[in-house]
């Protein structure tokens, strides 16, 4: 038996040791029935042919028949950990929601993260933003911020997402990752030059989970006791653990030879007792700011300059518990920006308004419409009492016999005014406002030449050259102009690896098979 084995491999073992000397359960079924013999099917004679009556088999070969729900369109591979965050400074002057009531106050939380792109057994070193969610069990209802590890996003626009995605998915014929769709939807839509370039940096591989920062990435709005209400952003950052990033190189190594790297990096740091954590902050701009903003406050694809909204330090996260059960937890996690406690609200942010409606009706299709009752996402903090009843899976007692209508004059579940949400005018014309020319490159050139030291630079524009060369020379030429306006340094770099690349594909007779976006390919074309 190999010695130092860490806790992910020696799981079966520890296991077996947490019983101590504890007896074998007996075998059932599923109905609880005792088995005798659950190594031989029951048979006519010994090669004779298997009778219907076999139910030990039966009953558990439909079960397996059935193990799998839906993958998650995206963010399918995840890993997921439990914990809590406690409030280390004031904000109630903002906020009146429970969970920053008081300074050492602290709520349960479960945190998944994930990929975005990949299947479920997808490698979790490729280049991809990171999902990075939170579920504050809260005594009003759980409040989930369906965060990334990017303050911002590709789109500012929610009717985009599902081309967007797909864009980013399959090729419907070859179902192969597909360069050329990748690149034309991005080069498409210049709004997404920020993300891409957050993507292509080297924050584009964080080494596992813990050493990466979090953002709530939307515009949200606190409201105080007295009805005071502000935009707010959320941050999760730091990570307490610093930010640490992989090489392309190492990122391709473990692709191939540790593919859930991320996911055992975690449960490991956690078995050992090394919990995570990270620093809680919000930003804030009153309604007065949001009028007079530069930009767009509501903009996925911005962000807000901490110069002129400081980062206020609210709390901190921390991660000390492993799921004992990974599909109960962690596949079965459903996540919810739609679920909020009084005290946050939505803003009008476009992209968080398509995600109110797009994830509580997803979980529906993958979960089932009773899936807040699976014990992950019960808000099991507060007492659920209203007038839903019945569906598939109803595993409580379905609010017994409570009155199953509203109003009623029996004593069931009424409604108290000081829940009603924050009043706000809206007066404009109803039209599809097109946003596609809104300033797409101003906060992407300060990223270029603020944030990123001359090396980082390079790297930058290599990864973009090296994933880009993959798709057809008319979308390389449009991706390169929409860089150029960022910054004609970005463009002109980009485009002389691209030069370099496209003369020695010239030159190579073979017909070449690219690099995929979104996989550990990535990350060897880059090489080049
Ligand atoms: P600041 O100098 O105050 O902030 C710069 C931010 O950039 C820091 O939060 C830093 O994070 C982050 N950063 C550093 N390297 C990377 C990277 N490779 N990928 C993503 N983020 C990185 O400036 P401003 O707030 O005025 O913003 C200037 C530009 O910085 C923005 O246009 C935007 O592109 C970028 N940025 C801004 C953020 C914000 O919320 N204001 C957040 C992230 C990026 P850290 O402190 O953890 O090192």
């Amino acid at each position: 038996m190999a010695e130092n084995r860490d806790k992910t491999t020696d799981q079966m073992k520890i296991w077996k040791e947490s019983r101590g000397s504890q007896r074998p359960d007996v075998l059932t079924t599923g109905g609880g029935h005792p088995v005798g013999d659950k190594l031989n099917l029951q048979t006519a004679g010994p090669r004779g042919p298997l009778l219907v009556q076999d139910v030990v088999f039966t009953d558990e070969m439909a079960h397996f028949d059935r193990e799998r729900i839906p993958e998650r369109v995206v963010h399918a591979k995840g890993a997921g950990a439990f914990g809590y965050f406690e409030v280390t400074h004031d904000i109630t002057r903002y906020c009146k929601a429970k969970v920053f009531e008081h300074v050492g106050k602290t709520t349960p939380i479960a945190v998944r993260f994930s990929t975005v792109a990949g299947e479920s057994g997808s490698a979790d070193t490729v280049r991809d933003p990171r999902g990075f969610a939170v579920k504050f069990y809260t005594e009003e209802g759980n409040w989930d911020l369906t965060g990334n590890n990017t303050p911002i996003f590709f789109i500012r626009d929610a009717m985009l997402f599902p081309s967007f995605v797909h864009s980013q998915k399959r090729n419907p014929q070859t179902h192969m990752k597909d360069p050329d769709m990748v690149w034309d939807f991005w080069s498409l839509r210049p709004e997404s030059l920020h993300q891409v370039s957050f993507l292509f940096s080297d924050r584009g591989l964080p080494d596992g989970h813990r050493h990466m920062n979090g953002y709530g990435s939307h515009t949200f709005k606190l409201v105080n006791a007295d009805g005071k209400c502000v935009y707010c952003k959320f941050h999760y950052k730091k990570t307490d653990q610093g930010i640490k990033n992989l090489s392309v190189e190492e990122a391709d190594r473990l692709a191939a030879t540790n593919p859930d790297y991320a996911i055992g990096d975690l449960f490991n740091a956690i078995a050992n007792g090394d919990f995570p954590s990270w620093t809680f902050y919000i930003q804030v701009m009153t309604f007065d700011q949001a009028e007079r903003f530069q930009f767009n406050p509501f903009d996925l694809t911005k962000v807000w300059s901490h110069k002129e909204f400081p980062l206020i330090p609210v709390g901190k996260l921390v991660l000390n518990r492993n799921p004992v059960n990974y599909f109960a937890e962690v596949e079965q996690l459903a996540f919810d920006p739609s679920n909020m406690p009084p005290g946050i609200e939505a803003s009008p942010d476009k992209m968080l308004q398509g995600r109110l409606f797009s994830y509580p009706d997803t979980h529906r299709h993958r979960l089932g419409a009773n899936y807040l009752q699976i014990p992950v996402n019960c808000p099991f903090r507060a007492r659920v009492a209203n007038y839903q009843r019945d569906g598939p899976m109803c595993m409580s007692d379905n609010q017994g016999g409570a009155p199953n209508y509203y109003p009623n004059s029996f004593s069931a579940p009424q409604t108290q005014p000081r829940f009603v949400e924050s009043r706000f005018s809206v007066s404009p014309d109803v039209a599809r406002y097109n946003s596609e020319d809104e300033d797409n490159v101003t906060q992407v050139r300060a990223f270029y030449t603020q944030v990123l030291n001359e090396d980082e630079r390079q790297r930058l524009c290599q990864n973009v050259a090296g994933a880009l060369k993959g798709a057809q020379l008319f979308i390389q030429k449009r991706m390169v102009e929409n860089l150029k306006a960022v910054h004609p340094d970005y463009g002109n770099r980009v485009q002389t690896l691209l030069d370099k690349y496209n003369a020695e594909a010239k030159k190579n007779t073979n017909v070449r098979v690219y690099s995929r976006p979104g996989a550990a390919a990535i990350a060897a074309s880059s090489k080049m």
